[in-house]
């Protein structure tokens, strides 16, 4: 069995994003000692901007990929292109005010539920931190003593789910936010997967929560409606210039001083330019950075059937020059 959970309407006092069935599905689950799995998405700095009344998820216009807010200074960035815009007052689809964010990590959750259900062995499983064998012994040692798991990986196939009996996914559009053309497929084939694994089994429950469950996509999504998610997914991916119809690639240049990036890439660009005379590609240049490591990052996005004909041109310069990087994705 799996629920589909409209956080609008279900949301409990103690944390708007966990529902009233949610907490009584986990309370059933406790008292017939069978283990919950809660599934957040542990890249909490990537969030969403949404309307409430119609639904409209907030992307990037160059990229139709999730554009994410930022505090300092309060703003929309695409972590692609880094397009910025100013936060809209009203939707940009319907106008309505009611717009909301949604940010929701994993030591949130894991603070509310040790609030809830104070004397319930509550474990948070970071598989990022698990190196090595005696690493994964003694997870699965906390694992196999907790009754609530806290997870952030959605498919694994190194844990034996039969004690467990219900898997939530806390927020489902916290999925589409991660900066790639094909998140919408990978959630699907998550979802999927996680519907296909339990779908049969009697006891078995998933749980998934969203604000946007009229939403298109999530709807495809959660109703596992593939007919309708591959027709829209095409659609966008034409429409935008990403794979099955072009290649997708970005270049990447680093650098200390953010000038040195900024003009080495403005460079790089007009020699893709003068080759790329008759305007096949799209070739975007942003001149927005960002910052690792001390190091600023321009980047050059590319799209075209064939990029890699094309990108032989500069091959020299990329095998040669450490600073750049690039990567088909
Ligand atoms: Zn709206
Ligand atoms: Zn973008």
């Amino acid at each position: 069995m799996y629920y589909i959970i409209n956080l609008t309407q279900d949301w409990s006092k103690q944390n708007k994003y966990l529902s009233n069935t949610l907490l009584q599905k986990i309370d059933e689950n406790i008292k017939k000692w069978k283990k919950t799995i809660i599934y957040i998405n542990r890249r909490w700095e990537f969030n969403c901007l949404f309307c409430k009344d119609c639904q409209h998820l907030y992307k990037c216009l160059n990229c139709d990929i999730s554009i994410s807010v930022h505090n300092n200074p309060k703003k929309l960035v695409c972590h692609i292109c880094w397009f910025t815009k100013d936060i809209d007052l009203r939707c940009e689809k319907c106008s309505s005010t009611n717009l909301d964010f949604a940010w929701v990590w994993t030591e949130q959750i894991e603070n509310s539920l040790k609030k809830i259900f104070p004397n319930i062995s509550i474990f948070r499983l970071d598989t990022d931190s698990i190196k090595n064998k005696t690493d994964k012994n003694n997870a699965l040692n906390k694992l196999y003593n907790s009754q609530i798991i806290i997870w952030t990986k959605m498919i694994t196939t190194w844990f034996d789910f039969q004690d467990v009996d219900l898997i939530a996914v806390i927020l489902l559009e916290q999925e589409l936010v991660i900066p790639k053309y094909n998140i919408e497929e990978i959630t699907y084939n998550n979802i999927k997967q996680l519907i296909w694994r339990w779908r049969n089994i009697d006891d078995k429950e998933i749980i998934i929560q969203t604000f946007l469950n009229n939403n298109e996509t999530i709807k495809s999504i959660c109703e596992d409606n593939y007919k309708d998610f591959f027709k829209k997914t095409i659609e966008e991916r034409k429409l935008f210039w990403y794979p099955p119809f072009n290649d997708f690639a970005i270049l990447e240049y680093r650098d200390p001083s953010e000038e040195k990036s900024l003009n080495f890439c403005k460079i790089l660009k007009n020699k893709l330019d003068i080759i790329n005379s008759k305007n096949d590609f799209e070739i975007i240049l942003n001149s927005k950075w960002f910052r690792k490591n001390n190091q600023f990052h321009h980047k050059i996005i590319l799209k075209w059937a064939n990029l890699r004909d094309f990108l032989e041109n500069i091959r020299y310069e990329i095998i040669r020059n450490p600073k750049l990087s690039l990567s088909f994705e």
